[in-house]
């Protein structure tokens, strides 16, 4: 795996693809400045060896050039994190980002204009992979959560520089961490794969069988599970046409040696609401009219258990419905319960925008391993697919 640190970066350009797609309220003021403090180590990196950063990244979903959606409002929390000032261009080809680019000092930082404001972006342009490649000695693809994208600057662009391709030190992290996982993992590996819905996530479970000891299933998929046993479901969240699919898992799970564990109790209510009334039942005896919306106290010990016998522990999509704060204990159980693990030695991957957003509520991000930065891209990868961002690098001639 070829990342920055195999490059010689004095008196270089690095074009670098970074994920600044990051929330702004309505006076265009960064929320949250995660994915730009994710890239902060390759940039540092890259200047600290004598190279220039030119940054160029995506932000929300323009229809041509959206002023609302320009990365100069960024410019400021970009300069703020990366602790140095950052040149806006505005624009990210052309002749004039050339001359603007050719002049920047040694050592300096510049950011692109948002690159969706060209369609051809999103469809892989070859032409407009070119012009930005003229941006750049060394292409360093830093993005994670598009590299599942075959955008003219995630994938594309890379054919353009012949063997000067690399991943960041975020890319890299990120492909280390899911090998961790699924290849070069210690056993027992668990795996908690929770969210709405079966349809969202059962490539992942076929795929991750291979490498995993214990599934632990939950949220609203766990109910298609349930009801597919042959179990009272009452009114939970529930996929019919995918109770054949669900058995078909725990058949495949079965041969391959994996325990899957189901919720032995939830906790219901008479309505989809954070003050509906609740109380505990078996997770297979739900009456009509009630919902499960949350793992009950004997599940939480149960899992607790099984994770703190692992050594390798992959978490993806909540257990429940933990946006409200009557359905977020067995979330928060799962959560701790990592932790936990994690403090005694074991790998953890967190990954899934909700996963990560419970265990940040919880303060609980440094006590993980490795907090996944691309929730599309992870899924794909625990897919077994191959990413067009990975591949275009790894291929590189
Ligand atoms: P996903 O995007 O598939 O990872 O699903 C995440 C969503 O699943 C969250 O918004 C949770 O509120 C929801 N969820 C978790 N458990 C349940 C449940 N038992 N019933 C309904 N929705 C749930």
């Amino acid at each position: 795996m070829k990342t920055i640190k195999d490059f010689d970066f004095s008196n270089k350009k690095a074009l670098i693809r970074v994920d600044f797609n990051v929330p702004m309220d309505e006076n265009k003021n960064v929320t949250d400045t995660t994915r730009i403090q994710a890239a902060k180590a390759s940039i540092d990196y890259i200047l600290k060896n004598g190279g220039t950063c030119v940054l160029m990244s995506h932000l929300g979903r323009p229809k041509g050039k959206d002023k609302e959606l320009s990365l100069k409002h960024i410019v400021p929390a970009v300069s703020q994190v990366l602790g140095v000032p950052v040149t806006f261009i505005d624009d990210c080809i052309g002749a004039k980002v050339e001359e603007e680019v050719n002049a920047l000092p040694t050592g300096s930082v510049a950011l692109l204009e948002n690159l969706r404001f060209y369609e051809e972006e999103q469809k892989g342009d070859k032409t407009f992979a070119e012009a930005l490649a003229k941006n750049g000695d060394i292409y360093v693809n830093d993005a994670f959560g598009t590299a599942h994208r075959k955008h003219a600057s995630t994938a594309v662009i890379a054919e353009s520089f012949g063997k000067n391709v690399c991943f960041g030190l975020l890319l890299a992290s990120e492909i280390e961490s899911i090998n961790k996982v699924l290849h070069d993992n210690n056993k027992p590996v668990t795996a908690i794969i929770g969210g709405a819905k079966v349809s969202s996530k059962i490539t992942v479970i076929e795929n991750i069988l291979d490498a995993i000891d214990h599934l632990i299933i939950g949220g609203g998929m766990a109910f298609t599970f349930l009801k597919a046993q042959g179990g009272q479901i009452g009114n939970s969240l529930v996929e019919d046409d995918k109770m054949q699919v669900a058995l078909d898992v725990l058949k495949k799970a079965k041969e391959k040696n994996v325990s899957v564990h189901l919720p032995i109790d939830v906790v219901v209510a008479d309505a989809f609401k954070n003050d509906a009334n609740t109380k505990t039942v078996p997770a297979n005896e739900i009456p009509e009219g009630w919902m499960g919306l949350d793992n009950g106290e004997e599940s939480n010990k149960a899992f607790r258990d099984i994770i703190l016998k692992s050594k390798t522990i992959l978490w993806n999509g909540p257990v429940g419905v933990f946006e409200m704060s009557s359905f977020a204990n067995g979330t928060i159980a799962i959560g701790k319960a990592i932790a936990e693990a994690t403090g005694k030695g074991a790998f953890s991957l967190v990954g899934g925008g909700d996963s990560v957003a419970a265990t940040k509520q919880l303060g609980l991000t440094d006590a993980m391993s490795y907090i996944s930065t691309g929730g599309g891209a992870m899924l794909e990868m625990l897919e077994g697919k191959d990413l067009p961002g990975i591949i275009a690098i790894q291929n590189a001639k």
